[in-house]
């Protein structure tokens, strides 16, 4: 099983975050078929997800979505995650094998690229009201974009140590661990706690000898760490998708096309590009779309349908540049 541990020291002046993904992002590696070096970069974003959540979120409805996109051959990585644990992602390459490092480390940073932008969306219950802010990517490896996020835009001083390792293809170890400053915190115990990330070696290196939580007294030796969750929360790679979901998409289709699927396909197979579920949808399915639809008179984009939240607002720019315009 996959699960996080909570805890803090120096009297409550850090905040340690730590997890264990090796589970999840092994069924995220096999559910993508990604390979090591797309493989780390998903699990990386999925654990710093996880980790964000409970850094950023309140409520157990709320989540927030965690997305790196560079100028490297992996065209971008995306993570969505929740308080409650539950994690889905994705990369745009999942095939995109790179040369290891000098070092021997799987090269993220080139896959994802030095030059881009990271992005935090957070969607807050009951509403799901969107709140997004962003800052420059620091390296492409993920966790020290996280850091910088942080310090940039949320003026959160953190270390953030992320890792995936491979065996043979699979994902042997991954996990994650956020060590946070928290406000009033003693300046001597954030210089200890940087010394002692400093010396630290590699995150997956000591889970295959330590426990977590000897890795998280570790971290903060001579701080008095003290765990605050007595039970583990479990965490996993769960996905939202649903045949509604999947139906709004083949709804973006013109009613003649979505009679062809009918006619000539039996009905209409959907690949839910977060987890690769298949979905099929029969003809009644498809034929249960209805509604008044307004499409682009240009490109014939779907604009509106009566009956579903707005996909598309008056003056916004359609795909195909024409200005939108609906009736009132
Ligand atoms: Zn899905
Ligand atoms: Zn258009």
């Amino acid at each position: 099983m996959s699960y996080l541990l909570r805890g803090v020291a120096a009297r409550g002046g850090i905040r340690v975050i730590a997890a264990d993904t090796t589970y999840l992002v092994e069924e995220a590696r096999e559910r993508h078929g990604a390979t090591p070096t797309a493989g780390a970069a998903l699990g990386r974003t999925l654990t710093g997800a996880l980790l964000l959540s409970h850094v950023l979120l309140k409520n157990l409805q709320d989540r927030v979505t965690l997305r790196l996109c560079g100028d490297g051959p992996l065209g971008g990585v995306i993570a969505d995650a929740g308080l409650d644990g539950a994690v889905r992602g994705y990369v745009k390459a999942p095939d995109l094998q790179l040369k290891p490092r000098p070092d021997g480390k799987l090269d993220v940073g080139s896959a994802i690229g030095r030059n881009g932008e990271i992005e935090v969306i957070r969607s807050h219950a009951p509403y799901g009201e969107l709140y997004s802010s962003s800052a420059r990517l620091a390296s492409g490896e993920v966790a020290e974009d996280i850091a910088s996020f942080l310090a940039v835009s949320e003026q959160i001083l953190s270390a953030v140590l992320l890792g995936v390792y491979f065996e043979r293809g699979r994902v042997a170890r991954a996990g994650g661990i956020i060590l946070q400053a928290l406000p009033g915190a003693d300046p001597m115990a954030l210089e200890r706690v940087e010394g002692n990330v400093r010396s630290f070696r590699q995150l997956t290196e000591a889970m295959g000898e330590h426990s977590l939580l000897e890795i998280m007294d570790d971290l903060t030796y001579g701080l008095d760490f003290e765990l605050l969750t007595e039970r583990a929360l479990p965490l996993y790679f769960e996905c939202r998708c649903s045949e509604q979901k999947a139906l709004d998409a083949v709804a973006y289709f013109q009613p003649s096309e979505r009679n062809r699927m009918i006619e000539e396909d039996g009905g209409a197979e959907v690949i839910c590009h977060w987890c690769r579920e298949a979905r099929w949808l029969t003809p009644d399915a498809i034929w249960s779309i209805s509604g008044e639809e307004i499409r682009c008179p240009s490109c014939g984009t779907l604009w509106y349908r009566e009956g579903q939240a707005a996909m598309i607002r008056t003056d916004e720019t359609c795909a195909c540049g024409l200005k939108v315009t609906l009736p009132a």
